[in-house]
């Protein structure tokens, strides 16, 4: 019987460890990054908490030698999952921009869209890192930076990282817009495309490769971008918020969604 991948290989050291279709429905997307020592970005909402460690394990990563979870926002697929890994790991450093990191260590239901949006308990997590716009962190013999880019949470990070000869841009739900529920701010995200715009990558990798709410407008959006369509999806949306579409987001993705049928995904095969 042929075996199910239980990873998708981005780049050769970048891994997809967690999604909606590898662990659980509720998980985003995570990414193990292989430097000295293994490093994760998210890390998933823990619902699948075995079937993440059956996948790390593959990849020669246990939760004892991970050396950083740097968490892209404060929301629960995103990053609840550093519950299970502490357990095993008390140590295990958690790394969110400043503004994201109170939602996280008071475990606020509503903010980290634990309770209204998935019906779920979020505990109270340590964050040991407090992250700020353009900061470095080595970590494993490798320099992650990170961007601030806020629209859909306030402390939403892009992080930045050279492996293996390519740069990564990690996205997290940056290019997701949000809701007044959960402080999303509209000209924030609007600067923060701008800001994406203007920076080096080669490899686009989001945080969510399907979402379960089924806009196939969206599940366009979340496949690994070459860095022309991510480009262009940036200059996309930027030209859309700046006509005020920002509200209807199927107005903006459907300027996206040729663009993204054509090449989105290319990466990921
Ligand atoms: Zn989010």
């Amino acid at each position: 019987m042929k075996k199910e991948p239980a990873y998708e290989r981005m780049h050769e050291n970048v891994y997809r460890v967690a999604d909606s279709e590898l662990t659980h429905h509720y998980d985003s997307s995570a990414y193990l990054v292989m430097g000295d020592a293994p490093a994760l970005v998210d890390c998933g909402s823990g619902k699948a908490h075995n079937k993440l460690l059956g996948v790390l394990a593959s990849l020669g990563a246990r939760p004892e030698n991970i050396a950083v979870v740097l968490g892209t926002h404060c929301h629960y697929d995103h990053i609840a999952g550093i519950e299970r890994l502490r357990k095993e790991n008390p140590a295990l450093p958690l790394a969110l921009h400043e503004a994201d990191a109170a939602p996280v260590e008071t475990a606020d239901s509503e903010r980290t869209c634990a309770g209204w949006f998935f019906g779920e308990r979020i505990s109270p997590q340590r964050v040991d890192i407090l992250m700020s716009s353009r900061q470095s962190l080595d970590i494993a013999g490798l320099t992650f930076e990170c961007i601030h880019t806020p629209g859909h949470t306030p402390g939403s990070v892009c992080v930045r990282v050279e492996v293996s000869g390519k740069t990564i841009l990690f996205t997290g739900d940056c290019l997701v817009p949000g809701s007044s529920r959960i402080m999303s701010d509209y000209d924030d995200w609007r600067g923060s495309l701008e800001t994406l715009a203007d920076i080096d990558f080669d490899i686009l990798l989001p945080g969510h490769k399907h979402l379960w709410m089924g806009d196939p407008f969206l599940a366009c959006l979340m496949q690994p971008f070459s860095k022309p369509l991510g480009r262009k999806a940036f200059k996309l949306l930027q030209k859309n918020l700046r006509r005020g579409h920002w509200r209807n987001a199927s107005a903006v993705y459907s300027h996206i969604m040729p663009l993204a049928a054509r090449l989105g995904g290319a990466l990921s095969r």
